[in-house]
């Protein structure tokens, strides 16, 4: 996902494409030339903490019965 804040009303509009016309929704202003900004996923080795606590906490409730 790609989003551009309008030079113009400054409200934003998301896109999953950086390239193309890009027109405000709000005011139409064109936008096409403006830089994309991409917003962040999030990063894998989040996730992956993520999942190694829950792992962690599930191995430390089985080893609690
Ligand atoms: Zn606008």
């Amino acid at each position: 996902m790609y989003h551009k804040t309008c030079s113009h009303c400054q409200q934003k509009s998301y896109s999953s494409y950086s390239e193309g016309h890009w027109g405000c929704p709000y005011c139409q202003h064109d936008m096409t030339y403006q830089k994309a900004v991409a917003n962040s996923e999030q990063p894998p080795y989040i996730i992956r903490y993520f999942l190694s606590k829950l792992h962690k906490k599930l191995l430390l409730k089985r080893n609690s019965i």
